[in-house]
């Protein structure tokens, strides 16, 4: 089904990297080998960047009304080919059809958004500031563009850039995760069929070599990032320190609230589906849930009943509603975090180690995990996991759990539980964090607004979607006009 060896997409071409350096690509749910990945040379970076920006020349010019067209037909194709790139999803990264089926619709619906860009980028213009002097801001392009992506959506998370950098006039180089880069390379396949000019678009495979030539080169202006904190931190700082503009979405742990009057049935359904949903592996899954006075009495035993209810198998299976984490590797370092957190005196309540899925033997997987009686400060408090792993701790007023949430370094999402309007009205002021749930396990913004992040979740300041994305990708420019009277001509 896919190639022996994948290639990058360059200047409108499709060409085989000259580097000799690869990775396997391997199926999480089965171990099997699906294709190897070139990591692609500074020098064949260098080559992309500077077509890109030859393409950039021209491409700036082209009306906004005319660039929206090809993400029209960009949109149908996607909605055309989404089982067959919802299956690659779960092929190379292992979360269900279903939920990869839910991603694709993100992706679309910020192509959607980007549509609207002839409005978006509209400027503003005010008349007379002074008698006879006219100001006008409007927006331009800024260049070449790049992104840097993770592992965890690879259908979804290019497109939080892709359709607004193109639509807002630049040209964009993709760097998909070396672990999970089929998906993009089938939609480059569908990208290939728009006709778009030559250099508009391109995907450029690769690991630390490549992302570095693009946080070096001079003509890339704007690196979009978003992956682990520790890498999100280094991409600002070199970003930046080479003039760039920068955005970079780091790791998270999230914090989950649960009042005593909050709705144990909905709750325990909506917290077992973000703390275990994509096998724990979305920056926006729960992975603390601290109880409030009686809620701690019944919420723990529902949630470790719903852990254990988790049917977790090969994500291509009809029935199965959790799939493998990506690698033996990260399964290794979750299972060697759950034991941290019995060291730490945790009462373990479900245990996921050591699982092996009939049929699936050579898989990565961790079944869903609970961990009861967790204490603040902890190294399982604090670590993401990244793994279907939920910590519960228990303390006796909401004030105290507040407190708990903006202790954390973390600041991706917060939720708060509760029937109580009055609550939720504190917690949605009062907590540190740039997503905030209400009776909401997975706070994930639509496409027309942005994906927000705050602390050790977010370096930069424009966030990814919508109208942050706008003003990410153009730089504003403002005119101050006088057209003496006496100059004009008697008509
Ligand atoms: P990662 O940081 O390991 O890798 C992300 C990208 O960075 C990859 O393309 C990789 O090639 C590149 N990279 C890795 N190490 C590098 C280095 N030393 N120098 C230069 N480039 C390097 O992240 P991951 O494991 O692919 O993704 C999971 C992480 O992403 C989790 O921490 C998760 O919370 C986070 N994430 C955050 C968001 C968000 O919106 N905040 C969304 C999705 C995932």
């Amino acid at each position: 089904m896919f190639p022996e060896k994948i290639h990058n997409y360059v200047n409108g071409t499709w060409h085989p990297s000259s580097s000799i350096e690869e990775q396997e690509v391997i199926n999480p749910a089965t171990g099997e080998i699906l294709s190897r990945v070139p990591l692609s040379s500074g020098a064949e970076i260098d080559e992309t960047v500077r077509g890109a920006q030859e393409a950039f020349l021209a491409w700036r010019k082209v009306p906004a009304g005319e660039r929206v067209q090809y993400l029209f037909r960009l949109k149908t194709l996607l909605e055309q080919h989404r089982e067959e790139l919802a299956r690659t999803i779960t092929l190379e990264c292992g979360k269900t059809l279903e939920e990869s089926r839910g991603e694709m619709q993100r992706a679309i619906e910020n192509v959607e958004v980007a549509c609207g860009i002839p409005t978006l980028l509209q400027g503003k213009i005010s008349e007379d500031i002074a008698p006879g002097i006219d100001e006008i801001m409007l927006r331009q392009p800024v260049g070449v563009c790049a992104a840097v992506m993770p592992f965890n959506f690879p259908g979804m998370i290019p497109f939080w850039f892709l359709p607004y950098t193109i639509a807002c006039g630049n040209t964009f180089i993709v760097k998909p995760s070396e672990r999970v880069p089929l998906t993009m390379t089938r939609t480059f396949e569908l990208i290939a069929e728009l006709d778009l000019p030559k250099g508009v678009l391109n995907l450029v495979h690769g690991g630390k070599e490549a992302v570095d030539a693009l946080l070096d080169h001079p003509l890339v202006r704007a690196v979009s990032f978003v992956g682990s904190t520790q890498v999100a931190r280094y991409i600002y700082s070199r970003a930046t320190a080479n003039g760039k503009r920068a955005q970079c979405q780091g790791g998270a742990k999230n914090p989950i609230i649960v009042l005593p009057d909050a709705d144990l049935e909905m709750t325990t359904r909506i917290v077992a589906d973000s703390a275990f949903g994509c096998a724990g592996q979305r920056c926006l899954a729960a992975s603390l849930a601290i109880t409030v006075g009686e809620a701690g009495k019944q919420f723990p035993q529902a949630i470790a009943e719903a852990a254990r209810q988790r049917v977790t198998g090969n994500g291509l299976e009809p029935g199965v509603q959790m799939g493998p984490v990506i690698t033996q590797v990260s399964k290794s370092r979750i299972e060697g975090l759950i034991g941290k957190g019995i060291a730490e005196g945790a009462e373990l309540m479900v245990d996921g180690r050591g699982a092996v899925i009939s049929g699936c033997e050579g898989g990565s997987f961790v079944r869903p995990t609970v961990l009861d009686g967790i204490l603040p400060g902890s190294e399982v408090a604090r670590t993401e996991i990244f793994g279907p792993v939920l910590g519960l701790m228990h303390v006796d007023s909401v004030e105290e759990a507040i407190r708990i949430v903006n202790a954390g370094t973390y600041g991706n999402m917060a939720c708060l539980f509760t029937s109580s309007g009055a609550a939720a009205r504190k917690f949605r002021s009062e907590a540190e964090a740039g997503n905030i749930g209400i009776n909401i396990g997975v706070a994930a913004p639509i496409a027309f607004f942005p994906f927000s992040g705050w602390k050790d979740s977010f370096f930069g300041d424009l966030h990814a979607q919508s109208a942050d994305g706008v003003d990410f990708y153009t730089q504003k420019k403002v005119v101050i006009e006088r057209w003496p009277k006496e100059w004009s001509r008697k008509f």
